[in-house]
């Protein structure tokens, strides 16, 4: 397997070096033959995200191979901008001059990405990737076995190997592309990998992204509209069955509002899934054995006010909240990752932004309320990737906005414009004239010229 990675690295970075992809021609047409191949196989990968995952059409489109077609149609229109880099002020000491940015690929960069939603988070920096003008290695996840295969046939179909290649594996694939030297490494997964993949890029001082996961959580003020946040949030737990980096984890809500929070949210429950969620198509699945266990043994002990049914034959389990939750509960300490949401009721504001604080950084926070004095003092004492007032999970459809976390969940954003720049290294660049000079910088100084330069640099 060494000599076969170390082979493809070879032969990419040998395109890459050939100029081939930097044209902003070639850059279009690798999104333009991206964008055919998603489309031609669209049916393939909802049929694979459906085995995978039980995800609906619906679903698959909206969250999935919608994102990545917007994502490159996005690229497409901001492309020639984006290439071009930014004219900058040139200082005192550099005139007659002008200063500009330029973008240069990093070159052959690496994308590993997580089986939760295995072709937006597989493709989407891969866009981001092809648009920068590098050449890439994929590596989808192994437990999204049948959508990985997919990815594999259309992108080996729509690329050259020498330009996009897909290396399908588990953990050992994975830790033998992590011994090479790769110009960046754009990784989506868990926190306790991304340490790992951070140590080996450490080595080559290969510079990476981190887009990781973290416990999201939710306020609900007393003035929230309690409707339309119960609303809401149901929507971001329960959309992919919970499994969703930016899903809120748990809610934070005003003593005083709890019982018809809670009551709004069953209401919601109903209304999405019917009476009985495990029968109902359009609500998805947990991905395997292991995390269907590790879900069921985080509901041991805890009080639940709605859900809990589930299905070990079919994976799956119920929307379910969770009330009077120990804060050294497991369920408190780690990911949830499924559609278990505990609701924990807090006294004062300071409270609920005492527990986010206590937590590593999460990579969302979604607030509800109508005060402005709200927002100022959750936004003034809590750090976090992202997130939403009075919403959920919708920033990161928003192409306008970077996305990324912040301490343990992830370094680093993508999306639009901030995918482009995340593979680009921006050069900095003066341009002088050839022939005119100011002798004054040159060395030796006399007093009189430092003394000149010192007016000139306080
Ligand atoms: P994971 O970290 O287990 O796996 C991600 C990738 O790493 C896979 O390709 C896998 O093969 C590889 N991998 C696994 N173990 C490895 C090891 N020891 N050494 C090297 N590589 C290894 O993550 P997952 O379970 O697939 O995904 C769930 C996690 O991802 C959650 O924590 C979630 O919050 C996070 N996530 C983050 C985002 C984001 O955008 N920030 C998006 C989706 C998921």
């Amino acid at each position: 397997m060494k000599e076969d990675i170390q082979r493809l690295i070879s032969v990419q970075r040998q395109t890459f070096l050939s100029g081939k992809t930097l044209p902003y021609e070639a850059r279009i047409r690798a999104l333009e033959a991206l964008r055919s191949a998603v489309l031609a196989q669209e049916t393939a990968l909802k049929e694979a995200l459906h085995q995978d995952l039980g995800k609906a059409s619906g679903e698959a489109y909206v969250s999935e191979i919608g994102m990545v077609l917007k994502d490159i149609t996005y690229a497409k229109k901001h492309l020639k901008t984006w290439m071009k880099g930014e004219r900058r002020r040139t200082d005192i000491g550099n005139v007659p001059g002008k200063s500009f940015t330029s973008p240069f690929p990093y070159g052959v960069a690496l994308i590993m990405s997580p089986w939760n939603y295995p072709v937006y988070l597989t493709l989407a920096p891969l866009v981001a990737a092809l648009s920068a003008g590098n050449t890439a290695i994929v590596k989808p996840s192994e437990l999204s076995e049948n959508t990985s295969r997919v990815l594999e046939k259309m992108l080996d179909e729509a690329f050259a190997a020498s330009h996009v290649s897909v290396i399908e594996g588990g953990v050992e694939t994975a830790q033998a592309l992590l011994e090479e030297p790769f110009d960046h490494i754009f990784f989506t997964g868990s926190t306790r990998v991304g340490r790992i993949v951070m140590e080996k890029a450490a080595r080559h001082l290969t510079p990476v992204t981190l887009e990781l996961g973290g416990k999201s959580p939710c306020i609900v003020a007393a003035d929230a509209d309690l409707d339309r946040a119960a609303k809401r949030i149901v929507f971001g737990k329960c959309i992919n069955a919970g499994q969703t980096c930016v899903a809120p984890d748990y809610v934070l809500v005003d003593r005083t509002v709890e019982k018809p929070f809670i009551e709004r949210m069953m209401h919601h429950i109903r209304a999405f899934y019917g009476d009985d969620p495990l029968e109902n198509d359009a609500y998805g699945r947990i991905v395997n054995t292991h995390h269907f266990k590790r879900l069921h043994a985080l509901l041991e002990g805890q009080t639940i006010v709605t859900g809990g049914e589930n299905d070990p034959e079919r994976l799956k389990i119920a929307p379910t909240i969770v009330t009077d939750v120990d804060a050294t509960a497991p369920l408190m300490q780690e990911e949830i990752f499924g559609p278990i949401l505990p609701v924990l009721a807090f006294e004062h504001l300071d409270e609920a932004i005492a527990t986010i604080r206590s937590k590593p950084h999460p990579l969302a926070l979604y607030l509800f309320t109508r005060s402005k004095t709200v927002i100022d003092d959750v936004f003034g004492r809590c750090q976090f990737g992202g997130g939403c007032i009075n919403d959920t999970i919708m920033h990161v459809a928003n192409p306008h906005l970077p996305f990324g976390g912040v301490g343990e969940s992830g370094m680093g954003a993508y999306h639009g414009k901030a995918g482009f720049d995340t593979f680009s290294h921006l050069r900095s660049i003066v341009k002088k004239p050839a022939r005119f000079d100011i002798p004054l910088r040159y060395l030796p100084l006399s007093e009189k010229q430092e003394r000149r330069i010192r007016k000139i640099l306080k």
